[in-house]
């Protein structure tokens, strides 16, 4: 792949744009192995921090890239640059557009039942051509895992898109990512969510501003929790250069 890479809190982030992305994803269905890219952002560096499964998984995904801002400005204090963010739900429209170009077959997964349908129709009212091969909500459990290997051998897609949130959705990839044998698997996050106008997304001149955080901590207040991740992040950044 190739990818330069920089490290933050231990875990390994690719260095690379929207359009490199889609370059190793064209090379990942090129050559038909099975494949994981993970869309981090600082909650998930905080996660993993606690989590072993989650650590390893994102450690062992052949693409991590940076959706968020604050992984743009922690690249920036370890003196390794990113170009720009690459957030799932800008990645998944582009994606759209680059698979009905290419002929490549997409499976989306997860989120709230319909949702994926409903995403699955906007991407086609754009494209046309896009071949989705079938849409689940389901749940990442363990006693659904078998149906759904299923479901995604059967339709055999070239793009498996993951909408189970993170964590449970990188460790849902990480545990069945040879069994499913797709070759370019992602989780999405809220990615379906955004498409099918389910949730609201920021702005673009609020995701500018590098505030979809406090997009979403007023539009959706139940994650202040999980938000307690930005200083802790912060904090762990600045000590782990001071320390270096
Ligand atoms: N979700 C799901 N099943 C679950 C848990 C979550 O389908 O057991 C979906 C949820 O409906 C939403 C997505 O996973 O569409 C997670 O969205 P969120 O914005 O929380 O993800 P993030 O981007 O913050 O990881």
């Amino acid at each position: 792949m190739g990818a330069e890479t920089v490290e933050i809190l231990g875990l390994p982030v690719q260095v690379v744009t929207y359009g490199e992305t889609l370059d190793i994803i064209r090379e990942w269905i090129g050559s038909g192995e099975p494949h994981q890219l993970a869309t981090a952002n600082p909650e998930f560096m905080i996660m993993a921090q606690e989590d072993a499964e989650f650590r390893q998984a994102l450690k062992s995904a052949d693409l991590v890239v940076a959706d968020g801002a604050g992984l743009l400005w922690a690249a920036r204090v370890m003196g390794q640059p990113l170009p720009e963010r690459v957030t799932g739900s800008d990645l998944l429209p582009l994606i759209a557009r680059q698979a009905a170009a290419e002929g490549w077959t997409i499976f989306l997964l997860g989120a709230a039942p319909g949702t994926a349908r409903q995403t699955a129709e906007v991407l086609q009212a754009e494209h046309s051509e896009l071949r989705v091969v079938n849409d689940y909500s389901g749940s990442p459990s363990d006693e659904e895992s078998d149906g759904i290997i299923e479901l995604v051998r059967q339709a055999r897609p070239d793009i498996l898109l993951v909408a189970y949130g993170a964590p449970a959705q990188e460790k849902w990839i990480a545990r069945y990512l040879h069994e499913l044998a797709v070759p370019v698997v992602i989780g999405v996050g809220g990615a379906f969510d955004h498409i099918a106008g389910v949730q609201r997304r920021a702005p673009v001149w609020v995701q500018n501003l590098h505030l979809e955080w406090l997009f979403r901590l007023v539009t959706q207040p139940w994650r202040w929790r999980r938000q307690l991740a930005l200083p802790k992040f912060a904090w762990a950044v600045l000590r782990s250069r001071w320390q270096s």
